[in-house]
């Protein structure tokens, strides 16, 4: 009979969330295995498309991925600091947010999804006390000190802790009994990359329109511009079919500021909802990442708090007790403990603002005008607001 491997940790999931976990632990010198598809290892060629998946990341994510060793790997001719955001409401009221009144150096940064991978992959490849599993998880077997991981094609490996970073749809979560509440917000997101007429100079802009939806264009390097439509079902379904189209919708929006928009490419669609988890933790188990929270994107904040997640993962196992094995269930309290403020601050908000800005109703109308002008007018709310988007708000 042949000896099953046994780790420290098992990480599922090789998205950012579950390279960035599985990277940590190995550095705080567990013995770590990294559950997965492959990561693509290839860098970009300079002249090659902006990937359509892109990252608005707050400094703490930043902040982390350079703690991790992998924001160096990162090509930064494909990275562009956010500045300002200029956010317009229906009623011609604005709010606009500046790095610089925050005294931060950026508001975000916006990075591919690919490159990310890629930087975080290259990272892993390095990593002592790691090992990278290519195959698909597909059941749970608890053991006396450890749980087994059983993949698709019959190979299994042990672990004292399984981290679930296997995105929204978790069969690790759903192997643990973990129930997920899934709402639908009636949208979809189109994102497609387009150049623009005038330089951007850093600044991200969004439209709220209770009819068409929230509207994003988040500055890319050189003269590109990024966006997020997050439109009802069947104007999303019109636009996404309409690729050539888009600019000319954006057109009276974004002309005055941008100029005339050209597409770069494609468009791509998500279908947006919100889950919620009954529990982050279970059985020598923690959940990270999509697996633990999805949120709507109309913040840019859906990795961030997988981020934060996989720091505070990390903060609580540097600090275990020596005598306490991973997957303790105080450890796993502790973790719990800290991640259910933030996660269930940003659901609500972000789901307060979608619901919000999508009533047609006059009071509501009446409120979320007031609400963006309030903001505006009181500089130490938005400071506030700024660093609590910026993961300064957060225990570190
Ligand atoms: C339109 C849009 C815009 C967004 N913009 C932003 C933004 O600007 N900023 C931000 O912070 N967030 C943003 N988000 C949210 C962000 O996309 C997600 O939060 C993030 O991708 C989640 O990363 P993850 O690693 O947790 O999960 P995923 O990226 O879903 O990765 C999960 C991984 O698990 C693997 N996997 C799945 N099942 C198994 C299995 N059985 N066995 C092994 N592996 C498995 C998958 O192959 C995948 O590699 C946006 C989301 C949308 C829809």
């Amino acid at each position: 009979m042949t000896q099953t491997a046994t780790f420290d940790i098992a990480v599922v999931g090789a998205g950012v969330a579950g390279l960035a976990a599985a990277l940590g632990s190995a550095q705080l010198g567990l013995r770590t295995a990294l559950v997965g598809p492959r990561v693509p290892v290839d860098r970009a060629a300079a002249a090659a498309p902006f990937d359509v998946r892109i990252y608005a990341l707050a400094p703490a994510a930043v902040g982390l991925l350079e703690q991790l060793k992998a924001w160096p790997a990162v090509d930064l001719s494909r990275v562009q600091a956010v500045a300002k955001m200029r956010v317009f409401g229906d009623s011609g009221s604005e709010l606009s947010f500046d790095a610089y009144q925050a005294a931060l150096p950026t508001l975000a940064t916006i990075v591919e999804e690919s490159e990310l991978l890629r930087a975080l992959g290259a990272a892993v490849g390095f990593a002592a006390e790691l090992q990278r599993i290519v195959g698909t998880f597909d059941a749970l077997q608890p053991q006396g000190e450890a749980t087994r991981l059983l993949l698709a094609g019959g190979q299994a490996i042990e672990a004292r802790l399984v981290v679930a970073a296997d995105g929204s749809r978790s069969s690790v979560r759903a192997a643990a009994g973990i129930n997920a509440h899934e709402l639908s917000y009636g949208q979809t997101a189109v994102v497609a990359n387009f150049a623009c007429e005038r330089p951007h100079q850093g600044v991200a802009l969004q439209w709220f329109d209770p009819a068409e939806g929230v509207i994003a264009l988040l500055p890319l390097p050189g003269e590109r511009v990024s966006l997020v439509w997050s439109a009802p079902h069947p104007l999303a379904e019109m636009l996404a079919n309409e690729a050539a189209s888009l600019a000319s919708r954006l057109a009276p929006r974004a002309g005055p500021y941008l100029g005339a928009l050209t597409a770069i490419g494609p468009a791509r669609s998500f279908p947006l909802r919100r889950i919620s988890v009954d529990r982050l933790v279970g059985r020598r188990l923690a959940l990270v990442g999509d697996a633990a929270h999805v949120v709507h994107p109309l913040a840019g904040q859906g990795l961030n708090l997988g981020l934060a997640d996989v720091s505070e993962m990390l903060r609580v196992l540097a600090g275990r007790e020596q005598w306490r094995d991973p997957g303790d269930p105080v450890l796993l309290r502790r973790y719990e403990r800290s991640r259910a403020e933030p996660v269930g601050l940003m659901r609500l908000a972000t789901h307060a603002l979608a619901r919000l800005f999508a009533r047609d109703d006059a009071v509501s109308r009446e409120v979320r005008n007031l609400g963006l002008s309030a903001v505006d007018a009181l500089p130490p709310l938005k400071a506030a607001l700024i660093r609590h988007a910026a993961g300064q708000g957060a225990r570190r």
